[in-house]
């Protein structure tokens, strides 16, 4: 378990209230950078919803497995490895081969190989489609290529924009725009009619971004459809929670600090200026800049909730509490982490596992079920003969935040709930259920209490009007207040808050090589 290695001092440059992967990326590169980093997180472990937790004879990840440009080598995309290389840290990688399986009700899909091989499985499932598949992903290919040669640059500083406008073609620039504003699903409309294959392509947007087929911006559908195949599958030993030890590493090795169990109450803000915390013990540390990682609603409030939020509200101007309190949030969901017997599985099972009993053509009533077995990808983090699995399920009945209380019924629905998920468990891996030992589960209140974060989910929905220019952006009204993580532009997902955490730390003090 991390200690607290050092005493608080009473001054830092930078606090950075949270550590998940956006906060742990901005306080490292800003400790590399020279700055005195302190990152406050309230809870025993780092990585927020990327942490690998203890459990009996087992470690679990809570949330991500499925990482995108984690090993540049093989990927496109280079923005883990931008950070790995400033902060000279690196990860020990496992390499397999299968992204995910999909198994649907017609078939199984097996995500692994090059887009060309990928193409050549979708055309023998739906042959009729074979001309709109091959133009679809065409055009997929031509977006994802656009993306990852587009600079990652904060979209609210001026000279960054500037720089990104004379770096681009103009023909880019207004394609990627265009692709920014049209949904997924009129893209896929436009080139195929099979409603079972929108309804695996929903699936999988759920599953990634937590939003519909139709809400989700087509350059982000490419984005997950491209990289998985350029990039490979990719994992960190020790669980997703290494990427954020590798993170407190980089930050304490150049001098940063992280103190567990130190909950930030308030920001400190003078004359409109942020200038320190209180955390929940009632001490105050001064600084010059202050990092949130805690959600734009923790953050901020949200009329209508029971949020205190950490900056008083009468600083923020009426147009931002505004865009707060209607802002979308992704709902969440319910989730079981238990050992298993390894004979369970089939040869030849992949260490994940997405599944629908039905073609869905909404979020609204997706049943969803999602096997991550982390155990395949690094055999340690389960005793012999047995696999840590952890069973992410989505279902509208049981995926509302606002629908769970802690009241006398609530252990009943959980039991409920996860013997409805077991049932749909079954359907693939027969017998599962008795093979369990050691069940805990989580349910979108545990993940509100355990990540500090209002309402569960995975944060600000990923939808068109909520992407880009329209999320929340690191600047605050608060000077000196700066936001990052999966609320911020790029969004949810390992990859772009590591993203949004580069982009916030630009604010604060560049890299020598961009200056
Ligand atoms: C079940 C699940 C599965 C996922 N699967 C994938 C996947 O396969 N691939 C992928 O790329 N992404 C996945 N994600 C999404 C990804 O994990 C997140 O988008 C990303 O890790 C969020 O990072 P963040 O920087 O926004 O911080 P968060 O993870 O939200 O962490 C914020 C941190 O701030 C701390 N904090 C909050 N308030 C305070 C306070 N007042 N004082 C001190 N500390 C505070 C919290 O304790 C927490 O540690 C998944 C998420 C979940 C939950």
């Amino acid at each position: 378990m991390p200690l607290n290695k050092a005493a608080l001092k009473d001054q830092y440059d930078v606090i950075v209230i949270g550590s998940g992967i956006g906060g742990l990326t901005t306080a490292s590169l800003l400790a590399a950078r020279g700055k005195d980093v302190l990152v406050l997180e309230q809870h025993y472990l780092p990585g927020g919803s990327a942490q690998t937790f203890p459990y009996k004879q087992y470690r679990f990840d809570v949330g991500p497995k499925l990482f995108f440009g984690m090993d540049a080598s093989r990927g496109n995309m280079r923005y883990h490895q931008q950070v790995f290389d400033e902060l000279d840290e690196y990860p020990d990688l496992s390499h397999y081969e299968s992204y995910y399986s999909f198994k649907h009700p017609g078939g199984c899909l097996q995500v692994a190989g090059s887009v060309e091989e990928y193409i050549a499985q979708l055309v023998a499932a739906f042959p009729q489609e074979e001309d709109g598949i091959r133009r679809f992903y065409a055009t997929l290919e031509d977006l994802h290529a656009m993306f990852v040669a587009f600079p990652n640059l904060p979209l609210d500083r001026p000279d960054a924009i500037l720089k990104t406008v004379l770096g681009v073609s103009p023909d880019r620039l207004l394609k990627l725009g265009f692709w920014g504003y049209i949904s997924f699903g009129s893209l896929f409309d436009d080139y195929i009619r099979s409603r079972e294959l929108r309804a695996i392509l929903n699936a999988e947007m759920v599953a990634f971004c937590y939003s519909d087929i139709d809400e989700v911006p087509a350059v982000l559908g490419a984005l997950v459809l491209i990289e998985r195949h350029k990039g490979g599958g990719t994992f960190t030993k020790g669980g997703s929670g290494a990427l954020a030890r590798l993170l407190v590493r980089g930050l304490e090795k150049h001098g940063g600090q992280i103190q567990y169990r130190a909950s930030t109450r308030r920001i400190l803000v003078e004359r409109g200026r942020a200038c320190g915390v209180e955390l929940a013990d009632g001490r105050t540390i001064a600084a010059e800049y202050v990092v949130s990682n805690a959600g734009v609603v923790n953050t901020f409030g949200r009329a209508g909730t029971n949020v205190e939020p950490l900056v008083e509200r009468h600083w923020l101007r009426p147009q931002t509490r505004a865009k707060v309190d209607r802002v979308k949030l992704t709902d969440s969901f319910f989730t079981i982490f238990a050992g298993v017997d390894a004979q369970v599985f089939p040869p030849g099972t992949d260490a994940h596992m997405l599944y629908i009993d039905r073609y869905y053509q909404s979020v609204q009533d997706m049943r969803l079920i999602c096997f991550c077995n982390s155990s395949f990808k690094d055999p340690t983090l389960a005793p012999p003969g047995k696999h840590a699995l952890q069973i992410v399920y989505f279902d509208p009945e049981c995926c509302k935040f606002d629908s769970w209380q802690r009241d006398e019924q609530y252990a009943q629905r959980k039991q409920a709930t996860f013997e409805r998920a077991m049932c749909m468990a079954e359907e693939v891996f027969p017998g599962i259920t008795d093979s369990l030992d050691y069940v805990t589960c989580g349910t979108p209140l545990t993940y509100a209490d355990y990540l500090a974060h209002w309402g569960g989910g995975w944060g600000v929905r990923m939808s068109i009007d909520q992407f880009a220019f329209h999320r929340f952006q690191h600047k605050t009204d608060v000077q000196n207040l700066f936001l990052v993580g999966a609320d911020t532009h790029p969004g949810i997902g390992v990859v772009s808050v590591t993203m949004s955490g580069i982009n916030c730390a630009y604010h604060i003090a560049q890299p020598r090589t961009s200056r």
